[in-house]
């Protein structure tokens, strides 16, 4: 008896912690005595205790995922071994990949066990996680998750999950295993890089529809397509660029232009979808997990430390902390500027990232400016104080792009400007949401934002 429910014990475990603590041994001791098979003992206790878990969809996958939950029907299945690792008594194992789907988008796993259905099955995955592998995001089960297939499912059937599916841009995310979309071609480039040491020529630019735009690449020529085609991509492959979803055109991809009749039938033409964005919500960039060349309007609610006159590693540019960089050792740093500042508009804030060039607009001083300014007093931080005096309250317009971090969304600046429309109307505003108060409390807002009109 005890050798049959030991290894379910041990999946709970696993799967709730420590069942002694918590009273769930006893509940699962309880079920056993009333003759309750253990695997279902099992099922009874996770229904129950593994309620707090996240349940998500597809599309909600972002990279550094843990302990969530969520439902797929398995649209391809493949195993391969493992060598056992050198050193280790265990023997070779194998590892089960393929793509999972729901009505939401596909995307890749890979299952360090075996699989209780195959491909047409709709299985449950608690305690999944993601990861992110040769730049796709990854659905990983491993040992500490639970795997039970469903008998009964809404999800659409195989053969209507397992074609591309047709997406705006603005739909399509970094866990997109492959899609369809019709769009316009707004930037196109060609150049040279080294694959595998040889080289070949990439196809870069930028696609948009009347929802946004995003980054793609063609690794095969595009004959006659240019600046200002509106084309019907069919099987791209989406990666991650940067943090950012990119359209990959391969081999595989159907590339083929919309013709003037069907063009008219388009919510967009060239002319709109070129038009520089208009600012959007903070509110609607926090919600998603990347947004590619948008723009948002707000108020400096407050300077980050870690702004000012920095140095950077000449050999990675990370950023160095007395001479040190954390991979090259003690290193000459290369001085650079940046601000990072919570800008705010009302429905939201997040962290805005400007790199050097926009850092000298938006202060109003170069970095040899600031660099005076630090050499003449005898704060260490007096360019961060004069930049948190000089921004604080300002009203300020960014073009750039976003990403979802383990640390919120943090927007990186490629345009900055202030916009002059309501700028009076606006200070007047931030004043009176501040109050008197406030004033000495500016720095301490945390990345989460949003302190002062809460
Ligand atoms: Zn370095």
């Amino acid at each position: 008896m005890d050798e049959k429910i030991a290894p379910h014990l041990e999946e709970l475990t696993r799967a709730l912690g420590d069942l002694e603590k918590t009273g769930i041994r006893a509940e699962f001791e309880k079920l056993i005595a009333f003759r309750v098979p253990p695997d279902v003992a099992k099922e009874t206790i996770l229904r129950k205790f593994g309620g707090k878990r996240k349940v998500l969809k597809i599309k909600d996958l972002s990279a550094n995922l843990k302990n969530f939950e969520l439902t797929g029907r398995i649209l391809d299945l493949g195993e391969k071994p493992i060598r056992p690792q050198e050193g280790t008594n265990k023997g070779s194992s194998r590892l089960y990949t393929g793509v999972l789907a729901d009505e939401t988008g596909s995307v890749l796993f890979s299952s360090w066990k075996e699989l209780p259905g195959s491909v047409g099955d709709v299985i449950n995955i608690k305690n999944a996680y993601t990861r992110v592998w040769q730049n796709r995001i990854r659905l990983s089960i491993g040992e500490q998750s639970l795997v039970s297939k469903e008998p009964d499912s809404t999800l659409p059937s195989l053969s209507e999950l397992s074609g591309s599916q047709t997406k705006k841009l603005i739909d399509i995310g970094a866990m997109d295993f492959s899609v369809n979309t019709v769009a316009c071609v707004i930037q196109f480039s060609h150049r040279e890089v080294l694959v595998k040491g040889r080289q070949s020529r990439v196809i870069s630019g930028v696609l948009a529809d009347e929802t946004g735009r995003l980054p793609f690449t063609a690794w095969v020529e595009l004959p006659g397509i240019d600046i200002g085609s509106i084309i019907r991509i069919e099987g791209a492959q989406i990666r991650m660029f940067k943090g950012m979803p990119s359209v990959n055109i391969l081999n595989s991809t159907k590339v083929s232009q919309v013709g003037p009749e069907e063009a008219k039938n388009l919510a967009f033409t060239f002319e709109s979808a070129v038009k520089d964005p208009a600012p959007i919500k903070i509110e609607d960039i926090n919600s998603r997990e990347s947004m590619f060349d948008v723009a948002a309007a707000g108020n400096v609610v407050s300077v980050r430390p870690g702004s000012g006159i920095i140095s950077r590693c000449p050999e990675c540019g990370r950023v160095i902390q007395k001479g040190n960089c954390r991979v090259h050792g003690k290193v000459e740093g290369i001085r650079d500027m940046r601000i990072k500042a919570i800008l705010d508009d009302g429905t939201g804030s997040m962290s805005v990232m400007f790199p050097r060039e926009l850092a000298e607009i938006v202060y109003g001083k170069t970095l040899e400016e600031a660099e005076q300014l630090m050499f003449s007093d005898v704060s260490k931080d007096a360019v961060y104080e004069d930049l948190r005096r000089f921004l604080t309250g300002r009203y300020l317009a960014v073009r750039g792009n976003a990403s979802k971090s383990e640390y919120g969304i943090s927007f990186v600046a490629e345009k900055a400007w202030i916009p002059e429309d309501d700028l009076a109307v606006r200070v007047v505003e931030l004043l009176r949401r501040l109050g008197p108060d406030e004033e000495n409390k500016q720095g301490e807002c945390s990345s989460t934002g949003g302190i002062y009109l809460a």
